[in-house]
């Protein structure tokens, strides 16, 4: 009895109590954000909307916002703790930036940078492909394609140095068994959370680009400054 009683009163705060703040714990009064960030951090997010280098055979690379603050917070909320609706979010902003138009225009494929499947299956989700589905539902004519494959569960890239990264995820990607017809010729965009060299955005576009790929872009949703 003692337990239903709980429940029904879980179920009633959460339909009395407002949602709160992901990054204050104020009430999650922003307009564009509901029901995940106030107006406060609303104005406060760290929006970027530039190009960043990266290198390799990425033509042109692009970040949304930096890796700081309320962007940290809901990306570290999508990434780890399976916040889903701050990914579709985050992706529908991306799709809409200002500045983003140059990596999106002539587009025809979203990739998401892939997870190895061990770490897939023990997260539940992959957190590149939840924005890159909300670009494409954005952008008519923008596709998702999962077409790459994390073939080695490389160390993760958190305090290596550039050189060591690219070690780690040299060859980590191959191209799925469908996805050397759907990128070849392709202008792609890979889609990625977090960019910090670009080790592992080059890892997979080079996988793109031994595959016929004519072009890849990349389109991180944030950039953390080493
Ligand atoms: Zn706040």
């Amino acid at each position: 009895m003692r337990a239903k009683l709980d429940s029904v009163a879980t179920m009633v705060g959460n339909v009395l109590l407002p949602p709160l703040c992901r990054h204050c714990g104020n009430l999650a009064d922003g307009d564009a954000w509901a029901p995940l960030l106030c107006r406060g951090c609303d104005a406060e997010f760290p929006i970027f909307d530039g190009a960043i280098a990266v290198g390799g055979e990425i033509s042109r690379a692009h970040a949304f916002a930096e890796f700081e603050g309320p962007a940290r917070r809901l990306l570290i909320d999508l990434k780890y703790a399976g916040v889903i609706r701050a990914g579709r979010v985050i992706g529908a902003r991306m799709a809409a930036a200002p500045g983003a138009s140059k990596i999106l225009r002539g587009a025809d494929l979203v990739v998401p940078v892939p997870l190895h499947w061990r770490r897939r299956w023990r997260r539940g989700h992959n957190q590149a492909a939840v924005l890159g589905r909300a670009m494409a539902r954005e952008r008519p004519g923008l596709l998702l394609a999962n077409v790459l494959r994390r073939v080695r569960a490389t160390r993760p890239q958190v305090g290596l140095p550039h050189e060591q990264r690219l070690i780690n995820v040299g060859a980590a990607f191959r191209l799925r068994r469908h996805g050397r017809v759907r990128s070849a010729g392709a202008t792609i965009v890979l889609v990625d959370d977090v960019v910090t060299t670009g080790a592992t955005a080059c890892a997979a576009a080079a996988a793109l680009l031994a595959g016929g790929a004519r072009e890849v872009r990349l389109y991180a949703a944030s950039v953390s400054r080493l």
